[in-house]
């Protein structure tokens, strides 16, 4: 029996200011995915399930993840899309993660359309489902911070969302997808999916899994998948930052040949997190800038972990917005470290100074003009790294990554490590990699919302500072032109009722 498998992730964050290309998925094609993705990923755990059986002949199409960040080339998103199609014909089958957040531009080409893809994933199903036939059934496990639609659901037979964010499940969720798949193809289950959509952009930063409103809602999930009639159900709140017109909460919840059933959980479940709307609040303390900083400085913990949470390259911030620094430098806070401004100018300006050497130099603001600015800083040169990490954890192997060259530049009492890529400052071993121990400092600023469950482990105390960028906590600050209206919190007053069933 032949499954067709593969893993595509983006999220695509509208207001980035630069494009994600080819280069950035890092893709693998063929069997190569089976050797080499990682070991703990959706991909991973759709792939160990379906290996178990022997009579199960997989058939890999790709594996490609890019960071979040600005919306795909519209090129890369055909030739992934393509590779996905190509070798779908003659399968029994299909199990594929995707992330549920991936927008391309518009078509570059001349004559074509010059409007983009709000939702690359629908566009690969339906053609996947056009392809395929009614028959072959389609399984997906997708990311908690998906923007999928109502089509999303007409094109799989199941679909499973992540219930942890930080995500601690996407191995779990992968093999929960494919086990629904096998339950289609060896079982003889017809499963159903209920869909439920509300108009609602919820910062990831205020829907932690395992705390607060979200935490409830979650509870809630977990009750409803205790009941024998229901195969799963997923809540995602969706991928705010993302200017495209059906944008939301979502509501999921499969049931085994109960389409009726599927759809009145689903609404009851979107109602119900529709009624807290207002309850949904940060997962840790939260300041304005200048407020976070001046709290951090005052903790009688001997590290506090402040997050930039505007400038998150984790949900496509440009890591490049200095507004906590220049917070830091005003405060004049002492043994601080940054991690990271991406700045490759900055980066050759102190290689070429060297180390122990004073500079002075523009520092950020190149690439997020438009909520950032440079920010004039004389330091001395600390450290000059080639980059070069062994990396391990929850996630991957141990594994050598190239990040690109990085230095460490000391203005005053805050290190600012300045990188010539982007990077997303997710482990403690990251910082260690540079000879910097997180924890002999007064404060770490990581660019995150809430921290990732590593650095979590090892924070004292976290504070999230409320700052600006394309990853603003508080939506109403961003200029969205195109997301449905009324759309709570933009619309306050913005109403919703479930579709009748
Ligand atoms: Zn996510």
């Amino acid at each position: 029996m032949k499954i067709l498998v593969g893993g595509l992730g983006h999220e695509s964050n509208t207001f980035t200011p630069f494009l994600t290309q080819l280069q950035d998925f890092r893709p693998l094609f063929g069997e190569e995915t089976l050797r080499e993705s990682s070991r703990r990923g959706s991909f991973a755990g759709i792939v160990s399930t379906l290996q178990a059986h022997d009579d199960i002949e997989l058939v890999p199409t790709l594996t490609a993840h890019a960071m979040p960040g600005g919306v795909v080339e519209r090129e890369t998103f055909e030739m992934l899309k393509g590779k996905i199609l190509e070798q779908a014909h003659d399968v029994e089958g299909v199990c594929l993660y995707l992330h549920g957040a991936m927008r391309a531009e518009g078509a570059p080409a001349e004559g074509a359309p010059a409007e983009g893809v709000d939702h690359c994933e629908n566009v690969i199903l339906r053609e996947l489902r056009q392809k395929l036939g009614p028959a072959v059934p389609i399984t997906i496990a997708l990311d908690m911070h998906a923007n999928i639609t109502a089509e999303t659901a007409t094109n799989v037979n199941a679909m499973v969302a992540y219930h942890t964010a930080p995500h601690i499940d996407p191995y779990e969720t992968g093999e929960k997808a494919a086990a629904m798949l096998l339950q289609i193809l060896r079982e003889g289950r017809n499963l159903t999916t209920g869909f439920a959509k509300i108009p609602f952009l919820l910062p990831g930063e205020k829907a932690q899994s395992a705390v607060g409103t979200m935490g409830e809602m979650m509870q809630r999930v977990a009750a409803l998948e205790r009941n024998p009639e229901i195969i799963s159900a997923s809540l995602m709140n969706g991928h705010c930052w993302a200017d495209v017109p059906d944008i939301g909460v979502i509501a999921v919840v499969v049931t085994d040949n109960d389409a009726v059933l599927a759809r009145s959980e689903a609404n009851k479940l979107a109602g119900a997190f529709w009624d807290r709307r207002a309850d949904f609040d940060f997962g840790t303390e939260a300041y304005p800038v200048d407020e976070a900083v001046e709290v951090a400085m005052a903790a009688p913990e001997s590290t506090v972990f402040l997050s930039d949470s505007g400038d998150n390259p984790g949900a496509g911030g440009t890591t490049d917005v200095t507004a906590v620094l220049e917070s830091l430098l005003a405060h004049r806070a002492a043994n601080v470290v940054v991690g990271s401004i991406w700045d490759a100018a900055a980066v050759d300006t102190c290689i070429a100074a060297g180390v122990g050497r004073q500079v002075s130099l523009s520092l950020g603001g190149k690439l997020d003009t438009r909520y950032g600015k440079p920010l004039d800083v004389t330091g001395t040169v600390r450290l000059i790294s080639d980059g070069d990490t062994y990396r391990g954890g929850i996630r991957e192997a141990h594994r050598l990554i190239s990040r690109g060259k990085i230095v460490v530049l000391t203005v005053e009492g805050v290190d600012i490590i300045v990188t010539a890529r982007r990077q997303s400052y997710v482990e403690p071993a990251q910082f260690r990699s540079l000879g910097i121990d997180p924890l002999a400092y007064k404060i770490v600023v990581p660019k995150r919302g809430y921290l990732t469950a590593p650095l979590e482990a090892i924070s004292p105390r976290s504070i999230l500072a409320i700052s600006p960028g394309v990853t603003n906590c508080d939506v109403t600050q961003l200029d969205y032109r195109r997301v449905n209206r009324p759309m709570y919190p933009l619309d306050p007053d913005a109403t919703w009722e479930p579709e009748e069933v």
